[in-house]
């Protein structure tokens, strides 16, 4: 596995792939791997023929009082594990290298980024997101790039951007990939103690109590809501958002008839964690 550092090399290693009709799979992360990482490589290498892994800590994405300068980091078992899935580059440019002196363009996404982590983050968060995944393809040009659902909103905000842009770019979106005992993996999971790791585990028996009613025949959201709320309160814990939303347009949702996103944010000890299930319209 190569490790390129600048555009410069990263765009030849492109120019190689392509002569030689190679295809490119991109995988996005800020590094600190984990499963569900891992699981987003395994995807790209197995539909791609040149797996590209970008592992930058993207600063326009975090907030004044979030977790930029604490943000996990090591980039040699990161470099480790990918190398052992099979990833061909990893691309671990700086800060300077992609926001250089005089970089003044931002991609801002609106509507669907005022709703959910957008309005809680602020704005900035996914305008950073927005404008580092544009460049990204920019510097790549993947047939493919490979996104957590974890990230659902996330993954709403790249696909405007994409279908809005005319960019050519396939968008997969991964699942979840949890813990034993249903935490959704993420890399802030290491802020977390003992006893907060056993409360966040709330998060996901919501999802799942609220999952219960839909499968029970229930449509009515505010019924899948409460029960999440009730496993919420029970592990007191005071979500920051817990919403049953369309999954495409976030758009609220009160009836479940078709397929819909139930998203939940919440402060758990030192750590803001954020899962989602899908709740589906057909039984
Ligand atoms: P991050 O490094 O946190 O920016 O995440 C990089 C990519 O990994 C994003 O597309 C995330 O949605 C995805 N990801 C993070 N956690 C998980 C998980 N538990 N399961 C699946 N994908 C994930």
């Amino acid at each position: 596995m190569r490790i390129i550092r600048t555009i410069a090399e990263m765009r030849a290693a492109v120019r190689e792939a392509r002569r030689a009709d190679r295809s490119i799979g991109l995988v996005p992360t800020m590094g600190a791997f984990h499963e569900g990482h891992l699981s987003l490589m395994r995807q790209a290498r197995a539909a791609s023929d040149l797996v590209v892994v970008s592992l930058f800590v993207n600063p326009t994405q975090f907030g004044q009082n979030e977790d930029l300068s604490s943000y996990p980091r090591d980039e040699a078992r990161d470099a480790a594990l990918a190398a052992d899935e099979g990833v061909d580059i990893l691309f671990a440019p700086d800060a300077a290298e992609i926001y250089p002196d005089g970089f003044a363009t931002s991609i801002h996404v609106s509507g669907i980024t005022d709703v959910l982590c957008g309005a809680q983050r602020g704005p900035h968060h996914f305008d950073g997101v927005a404008t580092v995944v544009t460049k990204l393809f920019g510097i790549v040009a993947p047939d493919a790039a490979y996104f957590g659902q974890k990230d659902a909103q996330q993954i709403a905000v790249v696909r405007r951007v994409v279908a809005d842009l005319n960019l050519d770019v396939r968008i997969e979106a991964c699942p979840i990939v949890r813990e034993a005992d249903g935490l959704a993996m993420s890399s802030r999971n290491v802020y977390l103690s003992a006893q907060a790791r056993e409360q966040a585990t709330a998060l996901n028996r919501a999802l799942d109590a609220a999952a219960a009613v839909r499968e029970s025949g229930e449509r009515d959201g505010e019924r899948m809501l409460d029960a999440a709320r009730s496993v919420l309160a029970e592990a007191d814990i005071t979500p920051e958002y817990l919403e049953l939303r369309d999954a495409s347009t976030l758009n609220t949702v009160t009836r479940v008839d078709s397929d819909a996103l139930l998203a939940v944010a919440a402060r758990v000890g030192a750590a803001r964690l954020i899962d989602n299930h899908i709740l589906k319209g057909q039984l």
